[in-house]
């Protein structure tokens, strides 16, 4: 029988409810049950590929080919549990399905309201596509009182009143300010967003109070008193050092207990938190450190690459350093004298971008890397950077570039209209919307045999997710090659350049692809974990 916890957040935004839900999904699988996380996003984009880096932070891609919210990336790095298109509704999507039904006729003369048509649809999407999972874990984002969150919120209530208390348990993330004048952690705030929650029909069963210091016992009293909680369930949430140890906190808590004692499961018997206790030790005591910079665009907000700077710390715990990470813009790169502030790193990373801005910078550090024979790792944007690079200054075509960046005279890299996926032909035009029309989800590549790659894999059938509407064109492959681009990694039609390598250069890989996604604490990508090796070695070097 599935079961349903739906996670709300009050006081403040940002107080990490994805992470929490996360982790609660880790502790239950590790009691050995079968979990799946979804995400109730409450603004009206459709889904968040359109939105800004910058603002929202990364744009996760699921294996279906679906741009969701980067907290389903904290979900499935947790879990291993591969997030779906179904996992990440928004607002923009519940109305633009609600007003399809309504010009096909579906509701039937019906006026159609936020109740019941609204919150219905909400309540479809909570229990859709599922199997025989033992929890479904629904984050609601968004903080309590928000405008845009009220009908998600009536759509729990519903759900929950629906499937019966027995089957829906309701946890709100909250916060205990310490107010250092009065050497307290106050109450009041989480008082009245449990409040605010009730006002809406929705009594919280589980407090996960976030704070910095423990909860003295009189002050859990008084919240459990004001919220109609019992004690043990009003859960301290403490800061820790590193995000791994957040499964094991909460357990000593009591958290994923309580949960199953809400549910009348049973709670004897400890989780197996092993791996997570092994990962929590090797980030506590590296071995050594490497630096590596990555030169980007979005670097002032570091939740825009999200999953790159997780899989550069797994390739780290996969070697037992620590990875330093030194992000710098890369316009700063149009001046030739900034380059030297790549002397000392020991590995250069250029990640995904849209745009021209900065990309003369993106393309001199790609250079660096090679002459310096410095590790370069480049993902997609970088990939694209690397080939022009090579293109321009090995193969002496001055004017190679990218269709996407102006009109060059030769297109190494260029918008491809046409591509294989399965056994239907994907279309795209110059006009097509922004929104969901790149070449998104998992595809498939095939390796070169002998290649740096096929070692890093240990295979030559791979499959990656991408996200990206421009292509390195394949019409270059031979002249690149005679220079020593090789071009390593081909969709299995052989039309589309999947990953370049020089085999001559200590470790220099681009890959159109974002290996980034699918990299997990205990299970690092292969590519990051040869990366950070590679620069452990250039940390000898230098
Ligand atoms: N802007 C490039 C493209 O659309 C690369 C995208 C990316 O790095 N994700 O092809």
């Amino acid at each position: 029988m599935t079961r349903y916890i739906f996670i709300t957040g009050g006081v403040v935004s940002s107080l990490g409810k994805g992470l929490a839900s996360a982790a609660l999904g880790a502790l239950l699988q590790a009691r050995g049950y079968k979990v799946r996380l979804r995400k109730l996003d409450p603004y009206l984009n459709v889904d968040p590929g359109t939105m800004s880096p910058y603002q929202h932070g990364e744009v996760y891609v699921t294996d279906d080919g679906a741009e969701t919210d980067l907290d389903l990336g904290h979900y499935e790095r947790f879990t291993g549990v591969a997030a779906r298109r179904g996992d990440n509704i928004t607002t923009g999507r519940i109305y633009s399905n609600v007003i399809a039904k309504e010009r096909r006729g579906d509701y039937l003369g019906a006026t159609v309201q936020v109740i019941p048509h609204v919150t219905d649809q909400i309540k479809d999407f909570i229990g859709a596509d599922t199997t025989d999972e033992d929890f479904i874990l629904c984050e609601i984002g968004g903080t309590v009182g928000d405008i845009e969150s009220t009908p998600f919120l009536e759509a729990i209530r519903q759900f929950g009143n629906e499937v019966g208390p027995e089957n829906a348990l309701f946890i709100h993330l909250t916060l205990l300010p310490y107010i250092p004048t009065a050497g307290e952690l106050k109450t009041k705030p989480t008082q009245h967003s449990v409040k605010e929650l009730l006002g809406m029909g929705i009594q919280a069963n589980i407090l996960l109070c976030r704070a910095d210091r423990p909860i003295p016992e009189n002050e859990r009293r008084k919240i459990a008193l004001f919220c109609n909680i019992r004690p043990e369930r009003v859960i301290a949430a403490l800061d820790v050092d590193s995000i791994y140890q957040v499964p094991i906190s909460y357990h000593e808590e009591g958290f994923d207990t309580q949960v199953l004692a809400y549910f009348g499961l049973p709670t004897e018997g400890k989780p197996d938190l092993s791996r997570w206790t092994s990962i929590v030790e090797r980030v506590r005591k590296p071995q050594g450190e490497v630096t590596i910079a990555v030169v980007g665009k979005y670097t002032s907000l570091l939740d825009s690459y999200k999953s790159l700077a997780e899989a550069l710390t797994h390739g780290g715990i996969a070697n037992n350093v620590k990875v330093k990470l030194d992000w710098i813009d890369s316009e700063i790169f149009e001046d030739d004298s900034a380059v030297q502030r790549l002397e000392n790193v020991h590995g250069i990373l250029v990640p995904g971008g849209f745009g021209s801005r900065g990309t003369e910078g993106k393309i001199r550090a790609a250079q660096f890397a090679r002459e310096r024979k410095v590790p370069y790792f480049g993902i997609c944007f970088g990939m694209q950077m690397a080939v022009i690079e090579s293109a321009r200054n090995m193969a002496g075509i001055v004017d190679a570039g990218s269709t996407e960046l102006g009109k060059p005279g030769n297109p190494v890299v260029g918008l491809m209209t046409e591509w294989m996926r399965g056994n239907s032909l994907e279309k795209r035009t110059e006009g097509n919307d922004l929104g969901g029309t790149m070449r998104l989800g998992t595809y498939p590549a095939k390796l070169v045999p002998g290649s740096k790659v096929a070692e890093v894999y240990g295979t030559t059938d791979i499959t990656e997710r991408h996200r990206h509407r421009y292509e390195v064109n394949v019409y270059y492959k031979e002249r690149l090659e005679k220079v020593g681009l090789l071009f390593s990694g081909l969709s299995p039609d052989g039309e589309l350049p999947e990953i370049v390598e020089i085999p001559d250069h200590p470790w220099f890989i681009g890959v159109q692809f974002h290996p980034e996604l699918k990299s997990k604490p205990f299970d690092p990508h292969p590519l990051f974990t040869s990366f950070i090796k590679a620069a452990i070695e250039q940390s000898r070097l230098v």
